[in-house]
């Protein structure tokens, strides 16, 4: 029997029903994630991609179960804990910790950094102050932090230095998957490529598995080895990072790419320019959901939804110039 993947997202949905009225009359739902589906392997990288809006930070606070799925599945190494209370819970939510984008955010001002990293060990049995001591010291020491920082506050360290804390603390349970809720967006450029490059050398060393959420895929390219593009609460093409790369195929991920910089100054690439902004997912467009933006729009693209089609081994795009 094939070991299944660590993460194994299945048609997952989150959609918000809209109240209006004093007798809070349903009036619609926000259909924030709509039927999303990808996995996640062993010491494996998988970014989703897409503008503000596109449901992505959603599918990362639905599959740590911050927020309550409408339906679909969530398999972690093959257990489903989609609907596990949340004594039940526990034991997987071990196996999966989350970076949100603002550091500052997420620490406590008034807590000392290695207290707010304590207090998870401590929730989780580590019993003694002594071996939390060691063990704080250990992981300052794999995010390139002095053990004496433990004693700091937040404000006493720059962006960077704040989510190195905020990875320590995720890395204290010894977690397999960790979600990046766009970890690096809120710092200077500088800074994000040493936070990658920190990723992806803890990846080396424990074997980590990341489900990576970002808005630049500037900022993927390095880190991941697949890559799925959302749009309005939809994944619309994913594929291996190169083949992505080389040869995007859906006509968003196309502007998307056309954004991002290329190193070789002899090669020139057209940049598009979406016009518009995202559509509310209170009210998406029929069809495809990308119409009223795309700049190859067709007549069926307005009444039918195209389905996602593999166009090569992994490589699957959801729009209507790939069907058969
Ligand atoms: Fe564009 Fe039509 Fe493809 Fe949608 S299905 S991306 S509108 S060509």
């Amino acid at each position: 029997m094939t070991k299944p993947p660590l993460l194994d997202v299945s048609n997952l949905q989150k959609h918000y029903p809209i109240k209006r009225g004093f007798l809070g009359r349903n009036a619609g739902k926000v259909m924030a994630v709509d039927g999303v589906s990808f996995t996640v392997g062993y010491g494996e990288t998988v970014s989703l991609v897409g503008e503000s809006g596109c449901g992505k930070s959603t599918v990362a606070r639905t599959v740590m179960r911050l927020i309550e799925p409408t339906g679909g599945s969530i398999k972690l190494e093959g257990r489903d804990i989609t609907h596990l209370s949340k004594a039940d819970l526990r034991p997987y939510r071990r196996q999966m910790q989350i970076i949100f984008q603002d550091p500052f955010a997420a620490l406590n001002p008034r807590m000392r950094v290695g207290d707010s990293v304590a207090e998870i060990l401590k929730i989780h049995g580590m019993k003694t102050n002594k071996d939390r001591r060691e063990r704080i010291a250990e992981l300052f020491d794999q995010v390139g932090l002095r053990a004496d920082q433990m004693a700091n506050f937040p404000h006493q360290f720059s962006g960077g230095q704040r989510q190195r804390v905020c990875i320590a603390r995720a890395l204290a349970l010894r977690p397999k998957l960790i979600i990046g809720d766009e970890p690096v967006s809120a710092l200077d450029v500088s800074i994000q490529a040493q936070v990658i490059n920190l990723l992806m050398d803890l990846q080396k060393q424990n074997g980590l598995s990341y489900l990576f959420i970002a808005h630049d895929l500037a900022v993927v390219e390095h880190i991941s080895h697949r890559i799925a593009v959302m749009y309005l609460g939809k994944i619309v093409e994913f594929a291996d990072k190169h083949t992505l790369f080389a040869d995007p195929r859906h006509p968003y991920t196309q502007a998307l790419l056309s954004a991002v910089p290329i190193a070789d100054p002899t090669v020139k690439r057209e940049k598009q320019v979406l016009q518009g902004d995202v559509p509310s997912p209170i009210k998406p467009p029929s069809g495809c959901a990308f119409h009223t933006r795309c700049p190859r729009v067709m007549d069926r693209c307005k009444v039918e939804a195209p389905k996602t089609r593999e166009v090569s081994p992994g490589h699957g795009v959801a729009c209507h110039l790939y069907d058969a």
